[in-house]
């Protein structure tokens, strides 16, 4: 087991063009932790609530637990499964994680009950630098990338940042979390498949409207190859930065395996490629240097 004294050191510089983020100040420890609530808030995701030790407290937005999904039936161990942060409660004690229930691992998770052990393994990577004279930020997500993003909001809340949400899933009732944004004072645009408002001009004309009525300064987005290519051609065009929050399958999540391995422009006004770790180098990357799949 990695206790704190244990902690591993992240990686000494981040690669990319926009220069070094600050020295990451993370500890990883295999945290055991106190389910305190398990729901389902739509037909496909949960909302769990855990109690965690101090360390697990300290997570930043964009970092990610690599979670110890209990066994199937079979008792077949499984392999974790990462799962971003998707709030954290230093003085309540409390992590909270948003997640779709899908394959083994995630149903497994879905069992859990209030007072069971959950062994989480993290705070892990390196999450969203938002450069410090920013005034007003876009978070893009869709589906479950929400749960990503949300920290960033809390964040901005706290620095007195503006924020812009625009908010994207198949239908109305798959939604999470505009409410609670709101709360937090972003403003928020809901788009769907359903009525045809999350199509890609529509979404580019809004981001660019956004842009018009009050300039951006940073832009954040997770998960989607559509809404990186969206993006990138978005903010090279107006000159904004960007960072995204990839998902890629991953062994350790220590750096150690090397299964989440992608590669990368070397630098964003660059086609030369690299190759980087998600969940070391990542799993948050500049938007540029990301290369769409
Ligand atoms: C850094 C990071 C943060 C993440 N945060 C969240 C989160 O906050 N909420 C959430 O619901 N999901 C999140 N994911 C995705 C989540 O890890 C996968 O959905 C989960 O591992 C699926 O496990 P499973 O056993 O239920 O499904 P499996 O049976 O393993 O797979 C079911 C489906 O999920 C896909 N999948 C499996 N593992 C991953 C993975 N690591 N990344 C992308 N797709 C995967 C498979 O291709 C398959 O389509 C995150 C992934 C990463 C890498």
């Amino acid at each position: 087991m990695l206790e704190l004294e244990d902690a591993v050191e992240a990686p000494q510089c981040c690669h990319s063009s926009q220069g070094c983020a600050p020295e990451p100040q993370f500890a990883v420890a295999e945290n055991l932790c106190r389910v305190v609530s398990n729901q389902w808030v739509n037909d496909e995701y949960k909302h769990l609530i855990v109690n965690g030790p101090e360390v697990a407290l300290r997570a930043q937005p964009g970092q990610f637990f690599h979670l110890a999904c209990p066994p199937d039936q079979n008792g077949a161990a499984l392999l974790r499964r990462p799962m971003s942060l998707y709030r954290v409660s230093p003085h309540e004690g409390t992590i909270e994680f948003l997640y779709k229930v899908q394959g083994l691992g995630t149903r497994g998770l879905a069992g859990l009950r209030a007072g069971d052990t959950l062994d989480a393994l993290g705070p892990v990577g390196r999450g969203f630098t938002v450069p410090a004279s920013a005034g007003h930020i876009l978070l893009l997500a869709r589906g479950v990338g929400l749960a990503t993003l949300t920290p960033l909001a809390d964040w901005a809340r706290s620095k007195g940042v503006s924020v812009t949400a625009v908010l994207s899933a198949r239908s109305e009732g798959l939604v999470m979390s505009a409410d609670y944004l709101k709360e937090a004072g972003a403003n928020v645009l809901i788009v769907t498949d359903e009525d045809g408002t999350s199509q890609v001009d529509h979404v580019e004309a809004l981001i660019r409207s956004t842009h018009a009525a009050r300039g951006l300064d940073y832009v954040a987005t997770c998960g989607s190859n559509r809404l990186l290519q969206l993006l990138q051609r978005i903010t090279a065009d107006l000159d904004v930065p960007g960072q995204i929050a990839l998902e890629q399958h991953m062994g350790c999540a220590l750096g150690a395996c090397f299964a989440c391995v992608r590669p990368f422009r070397k630098q964003a006004d660059t086609q030369d490629l690299t190759y980087r770790r998600v969940c070391w180098e990542g799993p948050v990357f500049d938007l540029q240097e990301t290369v769409s799949w």
